[in-house]
């Protein structure tokens, strides 16, 4: 099965909306946040791809297929850099940054970090890897394959970010 940093960021956000995802229902076309996302991508910092790039990772673990983008990637300094446009999700943005940590540190780069950065708030968060975050990720991928393979999806959560989410719509009002 393949895994992306994505899957593993909606494992976090809501598994009602990694199970639609996963399974095709894609409506992020419809949302001006991921718009919004990608602009702000664009023009936050535009000084950095310069000096930074943009980077594939990839890795094969246990049968699975892991990869992920990472925004900016500081080579020289193994610094991994992620911007977002809130915080109000934060918990599954340090989880998608670790999963990049772990992607990189299984094709042998020990000891990077990274970097949070949520530039319309002007605030930066670092981001550390260790043993926890290494069996908690071997752990959410089997969970991940279990609940995209299941054929019932999950539950509605009836939380906050259900207001900006692209499947509010499908989940509240159909
Ligand atoms: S609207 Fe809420 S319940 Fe539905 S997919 Fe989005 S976050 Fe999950």
């Amino acid at each position: 099965m393949k895994i992306n940093a994505t899957l593993i960021n909606l494992y976090n956000v809501c598994k009602r909306e990694l199970w639609l995802h996963a399974n095709g229902i894609n409506m992020e076309h419809t949302s001006d946040l991921v718009y919004d996302g990608k602009l702000l991508h664009e023009t936050s910092y535009p000084q950095r791809p310069e000096r930074y790039e943009e980077m594939f990772v990839s890795a094969e673990y246990k049968g699975f297929t892991l990869f992920g983008q990472i925004d900016y990637y500081d080579g020289r300094n193994k610094i991994i850099h992620e911007i977002k446009r809130s915080d109000k999700v934060e918990e599954a943005h340090f989880q998608q940054v670790k999963f990049y940590l772990w992607l990189l540190e299984l094709n042998s780069v020990e000891g990077a970090t990274g970097l949070l950065e949520y530039p319309k708030l002007r605030k930066t968060e670092e981001v550390f890897f260790g043993e926890e975050d290494r069996q908690w990720l071997e752990k959410s991928i089997f969970e991940i394959q279990a609940l995209i393979e299941n054929n019932v999806c999950p539950p509605t959560i009836n939380a906050k970010i259900c207001k900006s989410c692209s499947y509010y719509e499908l989940c509240y009002v159909v």
